[in-house]
């Protein structure tokens, strides 16, 4: 859900109270975990525990515990209450009564964007998603699975998602597939420490099921900036989920294995997923002929 959406539905959401009779609800005293969330963009604001306890006075609210510390509103008819920025949105003293009532719109623009701080690294990077909750794989995962190797290797393998193995272990490609990735690697003369491997997804699709494309969205900012930060010469992606993410056109990983492309301003080369080689062995030797080209093109191009 975009940005714009979002403020429409807390307003209509503010409006729904206000027909409640809720004449003046400040933005100060709404949740502050919710409202982060706004800020960032982030979909499902609720409005959490928002009681009216008098429809005729309202007087009395009764909010969830992170709110009631900026929820002072008990004796906010007699007293001006003076409420603590959180937000950005400068100290304000206002009598409940005389309010002018602001819309969410107005609120936010006096909200003085927070400035993002730039991210120079993957372990910068992964301290930012630690503790992602972007999608609700999130609720089901062990580990959450940025990614391992060498943070400055020319040369990024992108599966699709953890596995069992790896929702464990917080490593990609432990499991089998990974067994399998890291023999073929090895046969092509490359150390696997001296890669990168990553997933398009970084939280495990409970089954193992494929990841949804909703799932797959949530994900995609942090993979796009790993490439950017990682800056590699190639991009391995490895069967049709991580090769059609990043470029959707394509047709099936059976008709582009192999062949040489451009991902934005990097060299891509996908090929089939190791887990689908361990089921279909004759496959095998079509991914050593892509294997074969991955040196060349990671190391001396
Ligand atoms: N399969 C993947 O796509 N990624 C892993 O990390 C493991 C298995």
């Amino acid at each position: 859900m975009d940005f714009p959406t979002l403020l429409l539905q807390l307003e209509n959401q503010l409006q729904c109270l206000h027909k409640k009779g809720v004449n003046y609800l400040n933005i100060e005293a709404m949740p502050k975990v919710e409202l982060r969330k706004l800020v960032k963009g982030l979909e499902g604001i609720v409005v959490s525990q928002t009681i009216v306890a008098d429809e005729q006075h309202v007087d009395l609210f009764s909010f969830s515990e992170q709110t009631k510390s900026a929820a002072n509103t008990q004796h906010e008819n007699t007293n001006p209450s003076v409420f603590t920025s959180s937000t950005g949105i400068t100290n304000f003293q206002e009598r409940k009564s005389l309010a002018r009532q602001q819309t969410v719109t107005e609120a936010f623009s006096q909200i003085i964007p927070q400035q993002e701080k730039e991210i120079a690294s993957l372990s910068e990077l992964a301290e930012k998603y630690k503790s992602c909750q972007r999608c609700a794989l999130s609720k089901t995962r062990t580990n959450l699975v940025f990614g391992s190797g060498l943070s400055h290797s020319t040369l990024m393998f992108i599966g699709e998602g953890p596995g069992a193995d790896e929702d464990a272990q917080g490593e990609p490609f432990v499991g089998r597939a990974g067994r399998l990735l890291t023999k073929m690697v090895n046969t092509i003369g490359i150390d696997r420490a001296d890669v990168y491997i990553t997933n398009i997804v970084k939280c495990r699709p409970p089954g193992n099921r494929n990841p949804t494309p909703a799932e797959i969205s949530c994900c995609l900012p942090i993979i796009k900036q790993q490439i950017e930060l990682l800056n590699p010469k190639l991009i391995v992606t490895l069967g049709n989920v991580p090769t059609k993410t990043l470029i959707p056109d394509l047709p099936g990983i059976t008709k582009v294995h192999g062949r040489i492309m451009q991902y934005e301003k990097w060299t891509m080369l996908p090929t089939f997923h190791p887990s689908y080689l361990l089921r279909n062995r004759a496959a095998m030797p079509l991914a050593w002929d892509d294997f074969k080209i991955i040196p060349e093109l990671a190391f001396h191009s």
